[in-house]
């Protein structure tokens, strides 16, 4: 069988740096990736057959594990049929009837190929609902590598060590406002400089691409007060946390908080909670159940401007194909049917509880924060809320933990600045014998 190692170093000679995307290429924590040959539930299998537990799950699609019977099964009945028509097909009609039944926010969807393009053409139909040029993001958000939105942008750019690419046109980047997470104050004075010129807010409302962040209360409430007041939308970023962190994404968590809110008004002592509706919001990931899928979608009278109803250009080749359709209806039906996110949030703190005390008892300081599926490792002793604090982690301590727990058969993401994700496949001896294994790499350390 061939090695990872010799696949390496065939890539490198064909692919720059052996790699399709640059964080797979382990620079961040150093030697060389695995390449795998199968994965299965909660596991990888390697090319040298090593089973890992893995804790990036496809970088998030995979809530269901790898390789889910109902999703394969999916895709093979679609296949029977041919793999792309280049006309409307009915899978893509289910899709949008179950984007819109999840998600009240979204009341027309059009589906693309990939986050990087429904977040790109979200931007282009807020500059083209509101005629105006600017946009606002956070630093350490990642919304995909499209020109506008590649500044100050977390996940593998950040890894890298250069935050802005080469190659993008400083007249571009002029049109991008980047300030900080959680800081409504920023916010505010962003709009005061620049009246009348803000087209959209584009926002990850939990940010899980400089680590995983989450808002502060009233933040993400402040964010829907001042661009409704100024005319510019709101775009909430959910192609990570849509249907991870509940069926309607972090809209939805905010929603559910807010009506629990309203029941008990007072004995809580907690800031009131308030639902956040968007305009516009960017899907991807868990919809396209392990196959390239994007999709936008939002209030009607916005997505009515996209052609061929209006004149904001976006299309796509292979968009709505039927075994990327057919994949995502199943991921979605299942998570309908076992509603598994408190099952989930049970397995995060397991993790979380395992590390925390690890570190505890070794006295080292570590920052964990956890919802549901999602979670970081931060060893630093500043509390995490933006992407300042985030780099305080220390790069040099997460990487020996990585190699102890790969060594081990625990894959993490292979950086201190990327979100671990857990699966309903993760329940079990694999989540303890994984919990086992990162109290001893603390341990270790
Ligand atoms: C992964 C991600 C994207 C980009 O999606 P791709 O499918 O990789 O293009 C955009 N936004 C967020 C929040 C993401 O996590």
């Amino acid at each position: 069988m061939t090695s990872s190692e010799s696949l390496f170093a065939r890539a490198k000679q064909l692919i720059p740096g052996g790699v399709n995307s640059p964080v797979r290429a382990f620079r961040s924590v150093g030697g060389s990736p695995f390449f795998v040959r199968r994965a299965e539930g909660a596991h990888l299998i390697t090319a040298e057959g090593r089973t890992l537990i893995d804790f990036v799950c496809t970088w998030g699609p995979a809530i269901h594990g790898h390789n889910h019977p109902r999703i394969r099964a999916a895709i093979a009945a679609a296949l029977d049929n041919g793999t792309s028509f280049g006309t409307p097909n009915p899978y893509e009609v289910e899709m949008a009837e179950l984007i819109v039944r999840f998600v009240p926010s979204i009341q027309k969807v059009r589906m693309c190929n990939s986050g990087t393009e429904a977040t790109m053409s979200a931007i282009r139909l807020a500059r083209g609902f509101t005629g105006r040029d600017k946009i606002i993001k956070f630093a350490g958000c990642y919304h995909g590598h499209s020109d506008s939105l590649l500044i100050k942008a977390g996940s593998g750019a950040l890894t890298h060590g250069h935050p802005d690419s080469a190659g993008i046109p400083a007249s571009f980047a002029r049109e991008t406002i980047v300030l900080p997470y959680n800081d409504c104050l920023a916010l505010d004075a962003a709009f005061a400089a620049n009246p009348g010129q803000i087209a959209g807010v584009i926002v990850e409302p939990y940010c899980g691409n400089v680590g995983f962040i989450m808002p502060e209360a009233g933040y993400l409430a402040h964010l829907r007060t001042v661009t409704a007041q100024h005319g510019a939308l709101l775009i909430f970023d959910e192609v990570m946390t849509g249907f991870r962190l509940h069926k309607a994404g972090v809209q939805g968590l905010l929603a559910d908080e807010a009506a629990a809110a309203a029941l008990e008004p007072s004995t809580t002592g907690l800031q009131p909670s308030h639902s956040v509706v968007p305009d516009l919001t960017c899907l991807g990931k868990i919809i396209g159940g392990g196959l390239p899928v994007g999709a936008f979608g939002g209030r009607a009278d916005v997505m009515d401007l996209l052609a061929p109803l209006g004149p904001v250009y976006q299309a796509g080749t292979l968009s709505g194909n039927p075994l990327a359709m057919a994949a995502g209806i199943a991921a979605l039906r299942l998570l309908e049917e076992q509603n598994p996110y408190q099952r989930l949030d049970a397995l995060g703190r397991q993790l979380r509880e395992a590390v925390l005390s690890a570190a505890t008892a070794k006295g080292l300081p570590v920052q964990v924060p956890q919802r549901g599926s999602m979670f970081s490792i931060f060893f630093t002793e500043t509390p995490v809320r933006d992407y300042t604090s985030a780099l305080t982690g220390d790069a040099a301590l997460f990487r020996r933990f990585f190699h102890t727990c790969l060594e081990q058969g625990v894959y993490l993401a292979p950086s201190a600045y990327e979100a671990g994700f857990l699966s309903t496949a993760h329940a079990g001896a694999d989540l303890d014998r994984a919990c086992e294994v990162m109290a001893g790499a603390i341990k270790a350390l």
